[in-house]
C-alpha cells in the first residue's frame, strides 16, 4: 500500500494525498493564489512542506499566471523557470473538455512524478454549461462522473487533489442552509461527499484573511489567519 503524502498550503495547514481537498469562498478571497502557492510547494522537499512532485493544473477560469508561479518560486529559493516547467497546465473551455483533460492526465500520472492535481475551479464550467433547475440533475450526474474519476486517480497515483469552489451568491439561500457564517459551497451533496476536507476562506480585517477547516477526517474545526503576499499564501 502506498504511503500518503502531505503538501503544505503555505500556512500552517496541509492537505493529504489520495483524497479530494476543497477550498471554497467568495470572489477574491485567495483561492487561486492558494492554488498557485501549492503548485510551487508541491515541488519542494518534504522538510519544506512539499512532496518533491510535479503538478497538473486544470484552469477553468483563465486565471493561471506563470509570473505568479515565478514570484512564489523565488520566495522558496527555487528556480522560477524550473518551477513553471514542473507544472503541466491546461485550460478547459467547457465541462466536457474538463473531463477530457482529466482523462488525458492519466498518462502523466502513470510516470509517478506527479503529487498534486489542481482544478481551479471545479464548478464554474458545469454552472455555465447546465443552466436552470431543468438541467440540474444532468449536471450533477456529469459532475459525479468527474469526481469519481478524480478520486480514483488520487488513490491510484497518490495525488493531493486540490479543487477550488465558489459559494452560492443568493444570500437568502446561503443564510438558510449554511448556518452561522452564511456561506455555502456550490455543487450540492455530490461534491460535499466527494470532498474529504473542506476549507472555507474569507476576508478578515484589512489585508487579513481567514481559513476555516469545515470538514476534515483528522482535524477539529478551527480557524487560521493568513495573508496574500508576492510570495503567495503566508501566515
Ligand atoms: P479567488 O480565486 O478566490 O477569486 P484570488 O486567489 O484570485 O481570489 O485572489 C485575489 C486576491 O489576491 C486579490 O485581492 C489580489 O489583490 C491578491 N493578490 C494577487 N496577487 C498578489 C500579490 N502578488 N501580492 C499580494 N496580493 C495579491
Ligand atoms: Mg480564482
Amino acid at each position: 500500500r502506498k504511503r500518503c503524502v502531505r503538501i503544505s498550503t503555505g500556512s500552517k495547514h496541509g492537505f493529504q494525498s489520495m483524497s479530494i481537498n476543497e477550498v471554497y469562498g467568495e470572489f477574491r478571497c485567495g483561492k487561486t493564489q492558494l492554488a498557485h502557492t501549492m503548485a510551487v510547494i508541491a515541488q519542494l522537499p518534504k522538510e519544506m512542506g512539499g512532496a518533491e512532485g510535479k503538478v497538473a493544473y486544470i484552469d477553468t477560469e483563465g486565471t493561471f499566471r506563470p509570473e505568479r508561479i515565478m514570484e512564489i518560486a523565488e520566495r522558496f529559493g527555487v528556480d522560477p523557470d524550473q518551477a513553471c516547467e514542473n507544472i503541466a497546465y491546461a485550460r478547459a473551455q467547457n465541462s466536457e473538455m474538463q473531463m477530457e483533460l482529466l482523462e488525458g492526465l492519466a498518462s502523466n500520472f502513470a510516470t509517478n512524478e506527479y503529487r498534486l492535481l489542481v482544478i481551479d475551479s471545479i464548478m464554474s464550467l458545469y454552472r455555465t454549461d447546465f443552466i436552470g433547475r431543468g438541467e440540474l440533475s444532468e449536471r450533477q450526474q456529469v459532475l459525479g462522473g468527474f469526481l469519481r474519476r478524480a478520486t480514483q486517480m488520487a488513490e491510484e497515483f497518490n495525488l493531493v487533489v486540490l479543487m477550488t469552489n465558489q459559494v452560492q451568491s443568493d444570500p437568502g439561500a446561503s443564510a438558510l442552509f449554511a448556518g452561522a457564517d452564511g456561506r455555502k459551497p456550490v455543487g450540492g451533496h455530490i461534491l460535499a461527499h466527494a470532498s474529504t476536507t473542506r476549507l472555507l476562506l474569507r476576508k478578515g480585517r484589512g489585508e487579513e484573511r481567514v481559513a476555516k477547516i469545515v470538514d476534515s477526517p483528522d482535524c477539529p474545526e478551527r480557524e487560521a489567519s493568513y495573508i496574500i503576499t508576492n510570495g503567495g499564501i503566508n501566515d
